[in-house]
């Protein structure tokens, strides 16, 4: 026998727990004629609502639920860092609880597997559902991405990925406290295949995300994914060394042939005030990594455990 956990990170997802459950075990025919064993570890991360409570009542029925609270909130990075960690399946997948990521693809996924991939990851090919200023803007973002990062990352892709032990232990060796799973998978590497589905709207309950958190989780995928930013500071350097080299030519020709050395205060204050305007945008983003480096160098926890069942 092998043994597949299965990752459900929930914040404030009383509602959907029982029906993610429920979803989840109607591959469990499927499984046992695999010779495959399950275990479900709910990922409860600082949920003020019943999430917990709902766990546990699944748990009652059934042995292969397994619990982890948080003590507080950490995010959802924190959680699926969490449930890797504690993890022991020969395979490993992650899922939203809110069944956007349909467990009806289980079987396709472990397919592909079989077939000797080290991981099937999923993506969605339509964005349906979403505002379109979100989806505008992610495009946005997995575009730039391709352009200042090494490291693929695909557009639409889903935190919904089934992998192999050995996968998982590559992704667990890498500690930073600043994750961005999308970014880690793809720098892990290893032979994945690609799933495409329609995206599915929400179940129950509402999102964790608004724009506002989903703009600052992209500045972190960019932080830590891409140093291209640090470089536009000697390129303004570089830029505006040049400009300012033509302006003294121009004003030492114009005094050595009209003898008007006064004029221009106008065009200086400009001049001023957009070398200070660029000047403060490139210490902004020196602070950026400063700011992220300042937090790795603490060595805090990911995330800390208040109840484990
Ligand atoms: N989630 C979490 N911690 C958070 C925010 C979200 O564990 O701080 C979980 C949430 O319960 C869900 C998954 O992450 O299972 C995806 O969240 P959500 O559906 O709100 O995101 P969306 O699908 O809208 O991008
Ligand atoms: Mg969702």
């Amino acid at each position: 026998m092998s043994l597949l956990s299965v990752i459900v990170p929930c914040y404030n997802e009383e509602e959907s727990v029982a029906l993610f459950y429920e979803e989840l075990v109607k591959n469990d025919a499927f499984f046992q004629g695999k010779g495959v064993e399950l275990e479900l570890l709910y990922i409860n991360d600082g949920s003020r609502d019943g999430t917990s409570a709902e766990v546990k009542k699944l748990r009652e029925k059934d042995e292969r639920v397994h619990l982890i609270s948080f003590s507080r909130n950490f995010g959802k990075e924190a959680a699926m860092y969490a449930g890797l960690e504690r993890s022991r399946g020969d395979y490993v997948v992650m899922m939203d609880v809110d069944l956007q990521d349909p467990p009806s693809l289980l079987p396709e996924m472990y397919a592909a597997l079989e077939e000797g991939y080290d991981s099937v990851a999923t993506r969605r090919v339509t964005r349906k559902g979403e505002p379109p200023i979100r989806s505008f803007f992610a495009r946005r973002f997995y575009h730039l991405m391709k352009k200042i990062s090494q490291t693929e990352m695909m557009d639409g892709a889903r935190d919904y990925r089934l992998m192999t032990r050995q996968m998982v232990d590559a992704i667990l060796s890498m500690k930073e406290y600043n994750r961005f799973t999308k970014g880690i998978f793809g720098w892990v590497g290893f032979q994945t295949k690609w799933l495409e589905y329609e995206n599915v709207e929400r179940a129950r309950g509402e999102t964790k995300w608004n724009f506002w958190k989903l703009l600052m989780y992209s500045f972190e995928g960019i932080v830590a994914f891409s140093t291209a930013p640090l470089m536009i500071a000697s390129f303004m350097g570089v830029l505006f060394c040049i400009v300012a080299f033509l302006m003294i030519l121009f004003i030492v020709v114009r005094k050595l042939a009209f003898g008007d050395p006064v004029s221009g205060w106008p065009s200086l204050v400009c001049i001023i005030l957009m070398t200070s305007g660029v000047q403060f945008f490139c210490t902004g983003i020196l602070g950026q990594y400063l700011a992220k480096t300042y937090m790795e160098v603490k060595r805090r926890p990911i995330y800390l455990v208040k109840e484990e069942l």
